[in-house]
């Protein structure tokens, strides 16, 4: 038995302070929706340049409003990367929509814009883009194919909180707020408030309209009454986790340079002889770009042909819990039953056999990103 405490691939870190203040929330009477909810989504307009912002109870509820609010529905198709988490082409599916992936670039793991343009058909109505590990997708190029194609843009920025393009916040406006920007405050993301998400509207969206779909469609008049014209979900944010996650937001600079310090740690760790030797044998690094990126994780792709269920195994071993994220989607039964199949997004499809997480998180140790090199060097050797 090692005496090392198990290291986690991620773990959130929530202060003593916050931890006061839900206690705080707790003992007020008030835990649902309510004040602390609204601070929160001011909090986070601020952030993003002050445009509107509504706080949902996750970052799928956030995508699906966002089309609904985009009128995409039967019919349609929506341009995605099959390199997502699940939820983002879940949710096209949910509105009745058709998912049309594109296949994402080797170099950054984020869709191929250059792709997109021969996906797009007469049905098509709007692109999810995903920055990938928070490594945003390149928005000059994503903006001038979404103007010459008439498509709708929702960013799925689940990874993304933190990361920047141009010297902007992601959550910013790159598409001439006509653009939705979808975050998640699931427990493993940079922020969060337990479970999560917050949508940006565009500027041609009434944020009431946004309200009454997170909330059964509910209006309420000032004399008591209500009426309910369209069929909302249920998908408000409680006071609760909204005060979590106004703790995280005051840490998230400290957070997102805590994450590129130990992104950086890991790659001088790999240039040494050992790493060096893991990288001529196949292993590759993730996309070096330490200026735009938050670190949401750190990805690596295992040599070709490794058993990676072995090497988690391994790794587990040895004290140190890797990921999985993720599969290329189509593959997964009910994508296959769609009609796609092996071999339809092969750079997706590589990438998404051998990719790996490494343990990143703001409360990691400097030492930490050695253990975990060493590891993965004895593991593969
Ligand atoms: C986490 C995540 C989501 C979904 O967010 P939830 O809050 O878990 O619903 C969607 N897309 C991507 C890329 C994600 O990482």
């Amino acid at each position: 038995m090692s005496s090392i405490p198990f290291l986690p691939f991620t773990r959130p870190t929530i202060d003593e302070e916050t931890i006061a203040d839900v206690a705080a929330v707790l003992r007020s009477g008030w835990i649902t929706t309510g004040p602390r909810a609204a601070a929160f989504e001011s909090a986070l307009s601020a952030y993003c340049g002050g445009r509107p912002v509504r706080a949902f109870s996750s970052g799928t509820a956030t995508l699906e409003t966002a089309l609904r609010l985009a009128g995409v529905g039967p019919g349609d198709e929506v341009v995605t990367t099959p390199l997502t988490w699940v939820a983002t082409a879940n949710v096209i599916l949910a509105v009745g929509a058709r998912p049309v992936f594109v296949d994402v670039e080797a170099a950054t793991r984020n869709i191929d814009l250059a792709r997109v343009a021969g996906a797009v058909t007469p049905r098509t109505r709007a692109i999810i883009p995903v920055d990938l590990a928070g490594l945003p997708v390149d928005r000059d190029a994503l903006y001038r194919v979404a103007r010459d194609r008439g498509l709708r843009v929702v960013e799925d920025a689940a990874q993304s909180l933190g990361s920047a393009w141009a010297g902007r916040p992601i959550g910013s406006s790159f598409g001439e707020g006509r653009d939705f920007v979808s975050f998640s405050f699931h427990a493993n993301k940079n922020l969060t408030t337990g479970e999560g998400g917050a949508l940006v509207l565009p500027d041609d969206v009434d944020p009431v309209l946004c309200e009454r779909l997170r909330l059964q469609g509910v209006q309420r008049f000032p004399d008591g009454g209500m009426d309910v014209a369209v069929a909302g979900g249920k998908a408000n944010l409680t006071d609760i986790a909204a005060t979590i996650g106004l703790g995280q937001l005051k840490r998230l600079g400290e957070f997102t340079a805590r994450r590129r310090a130990l992104a950086r740690r890991y790659f001088d760790r790999f240039a040494l002889p050992d790493g060096q030797a893991l990288l001529a044998r196949g292993l590759a690094l993730p996309p070096a770009d330490q200026e735009h990126g938050n670190w949401h994780m750190f990805q690596v792709l295992l040599p070709p042909g490794t058993n990676r269920g072995s090497v988690i195994a391994d790794m587990k071993e040895r004290g140190i819990g890797v990921g999985v994220h993720y599969p290329a989607l189509h593959l997964f039964t009910l994508y296959r039953g769609l009609g796609w199949k092996e071999g339809d997004f092969p750079v997706a499809e590589d990438i998404g056999r051998r990719i790996l997480t490494l343990p990143l998180f703001p409360a990691m140790a400097d030492g930490d990103p050695d253990r975990v090199a060493t590891a993965l060097a004895a593991v593969l050797a």
